[in-house]
């Protein structure tokens, strides 16, 4: 099973061109889309979950044309949403069933055995009678995985799932999440870096409407050895390091501003060359569009 996505567009009638020309082959597995605020993953994850239209270009999951067999999509997808409305006043156990009940399971014992097999699955099992109202955010995003998980997807989206949610609580969504590959095409859109760096096979980064990267993040890691160097400066000299050199990121090290850099060649002048991360590769497409575009 593969989603591929050709050449898909998106204007919304402000004018704000959200997708432009997306194109990605997306096979089952993990896949993280990776892009900052505002930089259209919203707008191709509501699209690919045939809640608004695009404007052109096709969308097809195996043999489903997405964009035209909207039922047929429906049938065998899952979505989580970024933010979704839950009823507070009853349990975990409860809601699932009553969900399992909507899906079509009508079969009781059929309805228990997988509504008791979710619970497990995403690590809720402990707290199935516990009320919705007292759940953490991460355990509402394990909720919302569990109820997407009820009619078996072939094809789940989950949109920003760990924004909010503690080192902790966004270590055992990883956990769930990272069971569920196996035989589904997985969508994680995200701007957190850590999310695909530890989750995803294959991956893309979009900024402002396009797709800047996209591939293995450990091949586009290895495209990347030798060319990162590091170094610690003052902060007022951070402008001119500016100018001189392609500065992909700035963070600060024990109160001091480390800088990275892209560079072909050793520059000297006390960088040292270090290991590329994920994030290099983010701030370095990220940075270049922005600046490509501010020129
Ligand atoms: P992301 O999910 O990556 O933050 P979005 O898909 O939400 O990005 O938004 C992409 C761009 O489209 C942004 O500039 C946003 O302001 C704009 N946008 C999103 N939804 C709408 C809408 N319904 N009407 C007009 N503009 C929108």
């Amino acid at each position: 099973m593969e989603l591929i996505i050709d050449n898909l567009s998106k204007t919304y009638a402000n004018g704000v061109q959200a997708l432009q020309n997306i194109s990605l082959e997306i096979p089952t597995g993990m896949f993280g889309l990776l892009g900052p605020n505002g930089a259209g993953k919203s707008t191709l994850m509501r699209t690919i979950a045939t809640l608004q239209e695009a404007d052109k270009g096709s969308i097809k999951l195996g043999e489903i044309d997405v964009l035209k067999q909207k039922n047929e999509l429906r049938q065998v997808l899952g979505y989580l949403p970024q933010q979704f409305g839950l009823y507070p006043k009853i349990s975990a156990e409860f809601l699932l069933n009553h969900f399992a009940v909507l899906k079509g399971i009508s079969h009781k014992g059929e309805r228990n055995d997988l509504v008791k097999a979710l619970l497990h699955k995403t690590n809720l099992y402990e707290v199935r009678k516990q009320n919705l109202k007292g759940f953490s955010g991460g355990m509402k995003q394990r909720f919302g995985i569990a109820q997407a998980l009820l009619s078996n997807p072939k094809l789940l989206i989950v949109d920003e799932p760990t924004a909010g949610l503690d080192p902790v609580e966004r270590n055992r969504f990883y956990n769930v999440l990272s069971e569920l590959g196996e035989k589904t095409v997985v969508i994680l859109s995200t701007h957190i870096v850590d999310d695909v760096k530890e989750l995803c096979t294959n991956m893309a980064i979009i900024n402002k409407g396009q797709v800047c990267l996209k591939g293995n993040p450990k091949k586009i890691l290895e495209d990347m050895k030798g060319k990162v160097y590091k170094k610690t400066i003052h902060k007022q000299e951070l402008n001119s390091y500016k100018q001189n050199y392609q500065v992909i990121s700035e963070r600060l090290f024990l109160g001091k501003p480390t800088i990275h850099i892209l560079s072909d060649v050793n520059p000297g002048d006390g960088f040292t060359l270090i290991n590329a991360e994920l994030e290099d590769v983010y701030f370095s497409e990220i940075f270049n569009k922005t600046n490509a575009k501010s020129h």
